[in-house]
């Protein structure tokens, strides 16, 4: 879709008489315009239309060195629909009528922000005004002691110089609004981002006399006094700190609507990140729920994450925000990274790989540069190659409906309550261990949000719940329903182990699906200690990396209810299909950590624990313990559903070590409980991620070729192609005669179908590739 009025300029908007009638911002002097002229595509609001974005993050030095006649041609080249342009905040763009309100050093009294707001929309652009609103100056402090965040002390929070300004008070509740009001009433912005919208992180409770007032009021309790998991008002504090958090994004909006129109929107920024999203009390599905656009900071990938971070990302948020919203992202052109310079120019390939893997999982690409003016001009022409290529293919990118038979499940609840302060160990990891093994393995997957389990159940055939440890009743009856429909679960580690607080249960909520039950008091087993005060149900210990092994059993010996021998099982027997690939290995490395349980009748436990055994001096590495009861994979199956509930914390693990045998066990299992629904076969050499998605009538598959010398070391500076790669996708609608087109490399190939699979080849892939075939 193209925005049809981009030949008009704002000033035609603003001269015609119907524009007159109202008071106009940019995106409501468009829909006059649509409206007059009766095209229905153009009735879409304008966060919806809007699919390439730029950013220049003005520095308080750019007001006496921003051309801007350059950068008007910037956004031209790099196809640029919508801008994101400073304002206020901590740093005024324009002469603000409050005094307060902190002008940029180098602004001299001109109007940056507003020059810019008439550029971008005289050249049909749409405008974001940027805030960065949650810290102020020495002088803003002394004015308002009683605005800003306080310690236990009782003094001022700080960032450098700066006072953060408390969430709680009316720097929020007064000040902003009308900061927010003079913007609009002076240029016109179409809507409004923050960078920093949600006030001090969860690291520090504020003990300013709003907030003892308002804790108070609402939850009948003094503030905690440290942050402590265990104690109800800690607990009440966290939940009432999102609430506030998500209370202001519906004030913000509520302001920037009444003073610009119904489309003048306020959307503050969000992180890619669970984790980050959490410590900043930042409740990714109840702003889903809000947002008309959600906008993402998430410049970057790290190295443990990956590339392929930005598709889980893309997906992650579509899943809660809807497919037909847009999800834009900042990324970064500049050096951010391992190594972090402002003004360097990223590594060409290195920035292009991160905008690819978003829009394949559906964002939105936003190029951003920190600064108006540079010495390293290679970054200008990073972005404009793929907004180009965004721009000839927009059709292909939105409004698709993504297709997978696996779903992983998170939940910001568990990361709060059971990832407490070790989320990125308990929870993280566990998570990307499943990503990395799926997006390794080729199989199409969604995240989906423990509270959509119910709503994504036609769909997804196998759930799987990396190490959710805190569930409520109510997600755990889902998962029941979702079981009970016949749909296969793959779980692990502390599952169902605890409430949503993080309360431990006596056993597992899930037990009679797991197919056991926890020992009493048995100690986790980690290859390191067996200290069952540190590692016991109430304190989880951090995963260990210790010299430990699963053992992979023959069938016969692996059936709980099965043969028992004294003897030495024989060399070889028929082994689950779980083990499939493994045939000339009784062992896998191991490392970490899980716990001795009671298996119920019925189950096949197919991998046991290998207890640690010395690694160091050699002649010691032997196994003092070869065979274990201690079960490292239990399976089940449950009338048509099939369950697999794995102590073992495989999937940490692969995050952690990236051990390939890891992987394909994880693989294995997903595959044995899939059952062969699995929509997607790629044949060939590479780590490429795929995505499959779905429009009336055609089937979207995008690869994105992750093969390159530094997968697992950012930056990339080269890329390498792989191929020839054989394709199977499951076509919508079996149609005879499928045809396939490739939106990269050009032309068509030939589709034959095979078992209702299309099956093609692309002769190679660099970067990636998007095929469309028509069925
Ligand atoms: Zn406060």
């Amino acid at each position: 879709m193209t925005i049809r009025n981009r030949s008009l300029s704002r000033r035609t908007f603003l001269s015609g008489s119907l524009a007159t009638a109202f008071v106009l911002t940019g995106s409501s002097a468009r829909a006059a315009v649509s409206t007059r002229s009766q095209r229905p595509s153009t009735r879409t609001p304008w966060y919806r239309r809007a699919y390439r974005w730029g950013q220049t993050n003005i520095t308080e030095k750019d007001p006496v060195r921003y051309d801007i006649g350059w950068w008007r041609e910037y956004w031209k080249r790099t196809e640029t629909q919508a801008v994101i342009i400073n304002a206020g905040g901590i740093v005024a763009y324009y002469p603000s009528k409050f005094p307060l309100h902190h002008r940029a050093e180098f602004l001299n009294g001109r109007d940056l922000f507003g020059e810019l707001t008439k550029a971008a929309h005289d050249d049909g652009l749409f405008v974001m005004a940027r805030m960065d609103s949650n810290r102020a100056t020495e002088d803003f402090f002394k004015a308002h002691p009683d605005w800003f965040t306080r310690d236990g002390g009782g003094d001022p929070y700080r960032a450098a110089d700066k006072y953060i300004a408390c969430i709680n008070s009316p720097y929020y509740d007064e000040y902003l609004p009308a900061v927010l009001r003079e913007i609009i009433e002076r240029s016109h912005p179409d809507g409004f981002t923050d960078n920093s919208w949600a006030g001090l992180g969860r690291e520090s409770i504020c003990y300013c006399a709003n907030c003892e007032r308002k804790f108070l009021t609402k939850t009948g309790k003094p503030l905690p006094r440290q942050p402590d998991w265990n104690d109800p008002a800690y607990r009440e504090w966290i939940m009432w700190s999102y609430a506030r958090r998500t209370e202001l994004w519906e004030i913000n909006n509520r302001t920037t609507r009444d003073a610009g129109g119904p489309d003048c929107i306020w959307s503050g920024m969000n992180s890619g990140s669970v984790t980050s999203q959490a410590r900043s009390f930042r409740d990714l599905k109840e702003i889903c729920k809000r947002a008309d656009i959600m906008m993402l900071d998430h410049q970057r990938r790290d190295d443990d994450t990956g590339f392929q971070q930005n598709g889980d990302t893309g997906k992650r948020v579509h899943g809660l925000l809807g497919w037909d919203k847009v999800a834009p992202e900042s990324m970064a052109m500049y050096q951010s990274g391992p190594g972090y310079y402002r003004v360097a120019s990223k590594p060409a390939a290195e920035a292009r790989m991160w905008m690819i893997a978003g829009i394949a999982g559906g964002i939105q690409p936003w190029w951003h540069h920190v600064g108006a003016y540079h010495e390293d001009r290679r970054m200008y022409a990073t972005a404009e190659p793929v907004m180009r290529w965004c721009k000839a293919n927009e059709a292909y990118l939105v409004n698709r409906k993504p297709l997978a038979s696996v779903g992983i499940v998170w939940s910001q609840r568990n990361t709060d309550f059971f990832g407490r302060d070790a989320a990125a160990d308990r929870v993280d990891a566990p998570y990307t261990g499943f990503m990395h093994t799926v997006v390794r393995a080729r199989i199409p997957y969604l995240p989906v949000h423990v509270d959509d389990i119910d709503a994504n159940a036609l769909n997804i055939r196998v759930l799987i719940l990396p190490n959710i440890g805190a569930l409520s009743n109510q997600q755990v009856d889902s998962i029941r329903r979702f079981v009970a429909a016949g749909g296969s679960l793959l779980a692990t580690g502390d599952t169902s182990l605890y409430d949503e607080w993080g309360d431990p249960r006596p056993d597992f909520a899930l037990a009679d699906l797991f197919s056991c039950h926890r020992r009493d008091e048995a100690p986790r087993l980690t290859g390191a200690t067996r200290d069952a005060a540190a590692n016991g149900r109430g304190a989880f210990a951090p995963a260990a990396t210790g010299h430990t092994y699963l053992r992979l059993l023959p069938e016969w010996r692996a059936r709980v209810n099965g043969p028992k021998s004294g003897d030495e099982p024989p060399p070889t027997g028929q082994r689950h299909p779980v083990l499939h690939g493994f045939d000339e290995t009784d062992l896998l490395a191991f490392g970490g950590t899980l716990m001795p349980l009671d298996v119920t009748a019925n189950a096949i436990v197919p991998l046991t624990f290998v207890p640690p055994f010395p690694t160091y001096p050699p002649e010691t590495a032997w196994m003092r313990q070869p065979k274990t009861d201690i079960p490292g994979l239990i399976v089940s199956e449950h009338g048509k559903a099939r369950v697999a509930y794995m102590p073992a914390d495989v999937d940490r693990r692969y995050a952690r070590e990236h051990l390939p045998d890891h992987a394909a066990l994880l693989a294995n299992v997903i595959r044995w409980l899939a059952g062969g629904t699995v929509p997607l076969a790629v044949e060939g050499p590479g780590l490429i991620d795929c995505h499959l998605y779905e429009q009336p009538g055609r089937t979207i598959l995008h690869l994105v070729n992750l093969t390159s010398e530094a997968s697992w070391r950012a930056p990339v500076d080269e890329l390498i192609p792989v191929g020839p790669l054989t394709l199977k996708v499951r076509l919508q609608h079996q149609t005879a005669r499928p045809t396939a087109r490739l939106l990269v490399a050009g032309g068509q190939r030939p589709v034959s179908m095979k078992n209702g699979m299309g099956t093609l080849t692309l002769p190679t892939i660099l970067d990636h590739e998007m095929v469309v075939i028509n069925d």
